[in-house]
C-alpha cells in the first residue's frame, strides 16, 4: 500500500475516534450530577474534541483532493475506538473515569503514531495538527489520573452515606 493511502486511512480513523469521544463525553456530562470538578473538565474536553474533529476534517479534505479514489470504509482502529467507547459508557463514576483515562491513553498513542506517519509522507502541516491535538489528550489523561484518588474517595464517602447518590 502506498504511504499516502495508509496515512489517509489513519487520519480518517482518528476522526471516527473523535466522533466516538464526543458521544462518550456528552453521555458522561449529561449523566453526572454530583461531581462538579469532573463535569467541568469533561465539558472543556468536549469542546476540545469538537475542535479536534474540525482540525482532522481539514487534514482529510486537503489530502482527499489529491486522492479521490479513496474508499469510504472505516478501518479497524475505528472499530477499536468504538469498543473503547462502550467501556467508557459505564454508569458508575469511578469506572467511567478509569475507562476515560484508558481512552485518552489510546488517543495519545494514535496521535503519536500519526505524527510519525505524517513525517514519513512529508505532511508537516498534518504533523503540527496532530501534535496540537496530542497535547490536549495528554493534559486530559494527566488530569484524569491525578484526580482519580480524590474522585474515588468522594465516591466512597457518598456511597457510605445513607440517602446520598454516589454513582453519578
Ligand atoms: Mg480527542
Ligand atoms: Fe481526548
Amino acid at each position: 500500500m502506498a504511504f499516502e493511502e495508509n496515512y489517509l486511512s489513519w487520519v480518517r480513523d482518528a476522526h471516527a475516534m473523535e466522533i466516538q469521544a464526543e458521544t462518550m463525553l456528552e453521555k458522561m456530562v449529561d449523566r453526572l450530577e454530583h461531581y462538579p470538578a469532573l463535569i467541568a473538565r469533561l465539558q472543556l474536553h468536549l469542546q476540545e474534541t469538537r475542535q479536534q474533529q474540525a482540525l482532522l476534517q481539514s487534514v482529510i479534505d486537503r489530502l482527499n483532493t489529491s486522492n479521490s479514489t479513496f474508499k469510504d470504509a472505516l478501518g479497524k482502529m475505528a472499530a477499536i475506538s468504538q469498543a473503547m467507547g462502550g467501556m467508557f459508557a459505564d454508569d458508575e463514576v469511578v469506572k467511567g473515569a478509569i475507562c476515560g483515562y484508558a481512552f485518552e491513553s489510546f488517543e495519545i498513542a494514535c496521535y503519536t503514531s500519526l505524527i510519525a506517519a505524517a513525517d514519513v509522507v512529508g505532511d508537516s502541516e498534518g504533523a503540527r495538527v496532530f501534535e496540537q491535538i496530542r497535547e490536549q489528550e495528554i493534559a486530559m489523561a494527566e488530569w484524569s489520573l491525578i484526580n482519580l484518588p480524590e474522585l474515588t474517595e468522594q465516591f466512597l464517602m457518598r456511597d457510605a452515606t445513607p440517602g446520598v447518590e454516589a454513582k453519578k
